[in-house]
């Protein structure tokens, strides 16, 4: 099998698995338990909190792990809205964990406005100054998008932000950034922070959340109070601590990972572009573990599976938003109908081969051409 979907989820690591048996099977006590047992598990869970923290330049106090990182997106947003709260601003290009909640905000009474998108994906910088304004209160921003690859200049929109209102709460969506392009939460100047375990090789259902003011933010799962009190509810210990070395990995080999996932993607832009077909999405300066394309007028869906019959694994558009017919991101980047239907995701991992990405394209134009024969299109 060939897979080419790594924005959607990665393959575990061997180790992170054995991790993960080891404190299911064996260490699989309550870290809240206060007899030996349960204070060696505490440990292991507050080395993995420093573990994570390390990796983005945080303290461990400010690290918060929870169920995914739409639960983190969740938290910090919901967990940072006061009865005060009147203006909030994101992005047309936001996940549906970021998107969606703020819809649900508005349907509260709560105004949101949406800074614009660039022709090439990227956040348009020059409508933080349009938008934002001095009684705004939160700004939600995504690092690097997930359907396209661009990269978000979060520094730069964080600091014109705050300069309008320096009491305005910058929360970011790093979850395809983190573990693939240097972080640091400091240096971004965010408020919040948000990871996601299984799109580092970790396992799925396991998320982090960086919190840099604690006391400002209301928990959102109320019960037992572990997590200090912020979310409720007993840790994923072997998921947390599986995570947290999958994450080490990741980092520790961010650059070499980068080298290779950018050399894949442009043998794929090399080859791809030989189909007059086909069009990018993806800007040059985009993430490399991310190719968009679109093939003009023809289904991304039969493509997929037509790829599907060489055992080739692509997504199509973004696999949250799969059975939604249009594509908000690519619409607010002025993509045309006819190629919006035909949008098919590449992206890479350090798993993939060379060999294996030279098969795929080729097979992709070969559908391609077959499917646009099929339907007779000119
Ligand atoms: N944000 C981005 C940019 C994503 O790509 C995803 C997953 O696709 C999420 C948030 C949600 O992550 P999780 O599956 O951990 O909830």
């Amino acid at each position: 099998m060939i897979f080419l979907d790594n924005a959607s989820t990665t393959k575990m690591f061997d180790d992170s698995f054995e991790i993960m048996k080891e404190y299911s099977l064996i260490n699989y006590f309550n870290p809240s338990a206060v007899y030996g047992k349960g204070v060696f598990v505490h440990k292991r869970l507050e080395e993995a909190r420093e573990t994570v923290a390390g990796l983005i330049g945080c303290s461990s106090e400010n690290i918060i792990f929870t169920s995914s990182a739409t639960e983190s997106t969740n938290l910090a947003i919901l967990g940072s809205i006061k009865s005060t709260t009147k203006h909030i601003v994101t992005s047309e290009i936001e996940h549906p964990a970021t998107y969606n909640t703020f819809l649900n905000l508005k349907e509260k009474g709560i105004n949101v406005s949406y800074l614009s998108t660039n022709a090439d994906g990227t956040i348009n910088i020059e409508s933080v100054k349009e938008v934002v304004t001095n009684k705004t209160d939160i700004i939600s921003i995504m690092q690097v998008n997930n359907e396209t690859g661009a990269v978000n200049d979060v520094k730069k929109i964080v600091a014109i932000a705050k300069k309008i209102n320096p009491k305005i709460i910058a929360i970011c969506d790093g979850v395809q950034a983190f573990g693939k392009i240097p972080v640091n939460v400091i240096s971004l100047g965010v408020d919040f922070y948000v990871i996601s375990s299984h799109k580092v090789h970790g396992p799925k259902g396991v998320g982090a959340l960086y919190v840099k003011n604690l006391n400002a933010l209301k928990p959102q799962l109320i019960g037992g109070g572990q997590e200090r009190g912020f979310r409720s509810s007993t840790e994923n210990v072997a998921g947390i601590l599986a995570f947290a070395n999958s994450a080490k990995r990741k980092v520790g080999n961010l650059l070499a990972d980068y080298e290779f996932v950018k050399s894949l993607k442009e043998i794929c832009i090399s080859k791809l572009s030989k189909c007059s077909l086909i069009s990018f999405n993806s800007p040059e300066t985009s993430s490399p573990y991310i190719l968009s394309f679109s093939a003009k007028n023809l289904k991304a869906e039969v493509l997929l599976h037509m790829l599907e019959e060489f055992d080739i694994c692509v997504g199509n558009g973004s696999a949250c938003s799969s059975h939604h017919k249009d594509n908000r991101v690519l619409r607010s980047m002025g993509v045309k109908t006819e190629n919006i239907i035909g949008t098919i995701r590449l992206s890479f991992s350090c798993f993939n081969t060379r060999e294996e990405i030279e098969f795929a394209c080729d097979k992709i134009i070969e559908c391609v051409n077959k499917l646009n024969n099929i339907i007779g299109n000119k």
